[in-house]
């Protein structure tokens, strides 16, 4: 499991170091060198490759391939030289941060539900790990809080590789079986693994744990889990987000939601309210027009056109018009929503030419075609006058 030159093991800490080119060869990803030593963790158990530099080049991914590290870099380094290696840190570090909190949490609900980790991925913004049993969500905060209270212990976290009799005797999570020297990370109360990424000294470190989803799978469930940094940046996001809502609705920091449930309620009112004043506004509107016209062309502001619609079939229902072109403002200026029914005469042709008329869009049935023309009042009205008279 663990080579002589893979300085990420005896130290996960190291950010620099020197080492010797043994080969660079050019490849389909930048050039692939190998070093005699190595402080960049290639790929491996679920923890994305260290990114960093090699003298000049930079190292953009780095690999594990039959037992050899292969860093990739955007230029040729020269073999039997001596290059100064330096990792990103930042991205190390939250990757320790990570894995180092996913095993205390996968560890717990081991430990209290003995569910296995069936699945897991260390992202760039979050990790997701399946397990091989249902967890309610109050179930999960309360093992979450026995994850952050772990942290708080700061206690140290310990790699071993114990001998063939000791594995027996040992009970520890494994993905796969295991041969060859097996690499045994503890974290104390908490978890016993078989892994070969790079963790954090103390549990301190990991900073804080926090569970942001979680979805049923296959008779399991999918955690989204936050570590450190990541659940440090995401509570600023969150908090901003709140104290944005909590300033726009004049709530209290922890009442937003309530808030924003008495909005919907009040919208909902205030549609309701809406929708009874439009109907109250197209009857007074059918009562005042005469009967046994043809022709109805009526403007109606800031009504819905499934409102005009229903307007207009009342009107030809009581027998007040043959064809009617209703219209209502639009989205901007100059954009009018227009609908054009009628029972017995088809509108086919008369509302392609005035789609042409009135830079136009929209189609329909011949009994009914809607759309929006890009006109004035004046010349929509004038429009309609001319193309839908009788006879045509
Ligand atoms: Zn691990």
């Amino acid at each position: 499991m663990e080579q002589m030159n893979e300085l990420f093991y005896k130290d996960p800490y190291l950010r620099e170091f020197d080492a010797e080119v043994i080969s660079c060869t050019e490849g389909k990803k930048g050039f692939e060198v190998v070093l005699n030593d190595t402080a960049f963790y290639p790929e491996g158990g679920g923890q994305p490759a260290d990114h960093g530099m090699l003298d000049e080049a930079v190292v953009s991914d780095v690999r594990k391939r039959d037992d050899v590290i292969i860093h990739y870099t955007d230029k040729p380094l020269t073999p039997g030289t001596r290059v100064h290696g330096v990792i990103d840190w930042e991205r190390r570090f939250d990757h320790m941060q990570q894995h180092t909190g996913e095993h205390i949490m996968s560890g717990i609900i081991h430990r209290h539900y003995g569910y296995e980790n069936v699945g897991f991925h260390l992202g760039a913004d979050n990790i997701l790990i399946d397990f091989d049993g249902p967890l309610t969500w109050e179930e999960l905060m309360v093992l979450e809080e026995e994850a952050n209270r772990a942290i708080w212990k700061n206690m140290p976290i310990q790699v071993t590789y114990p001998d063939d009799e000791e594995l027996k005797h040992l009970e520890f999570r494994s993905k796969k079986e295991l041969s060859g020297l097996v690499r045994i990370v503890e974290v104390p109360e908490c978890d016993i693994c078989a892994c070969c990424g790079t963790h954090v000294s103390r549990t301190g470190e990991v900073g804080m744990i926090k569970c942001t989803a979680l979805e049923n799978r296959k008779g399991g469930v999918r955690i989204t889990l936050l570590c450190g940094g990541r659940a440090y940046r995401d509570y600023c996001r969150q908090s901003e987000q709140n104290a944005d809502i909590s300033h726009l609705l004049a709530a209290k920091i922890y009442e937003t939601a309530d808030a924003v449930k008495a909005l919907q309620k009040s919208d909902g009112e205030k549609s309701r309210q809406i929708n009874t004043l439009t109907q109250r506004y197209l009857a007074l509107k059918a009562e005042a027009l005469p009967q046994g016209e043809y022709l109805v062309i009526d403007y109606a502001e800031d009504v819905r056109p499934v409102d005009l619609r229903e307007y207009g079939n009342r009107l030809m229902e009581e027998g007040k018009a043959v064809v009617c072109a209703m219209y209502t403002n639009g989205s901007e200026e100059n954009v009018y929503n227009y609908i054009l029914l009628s029972q017995t005469v088809s509108l086919r042709d008369a509302g392609k030419v005035l789609n042409e008329r009135l830079n136009g869009r929209g189609g329909g049935r011949p009994e009914m075609i809607q759309g929006t023309y890009r006109a004035t009042r004046e010349e929509i009205e004038a429009a309609f006058r001319e193309v839908l008279v009788q006879g045509r």
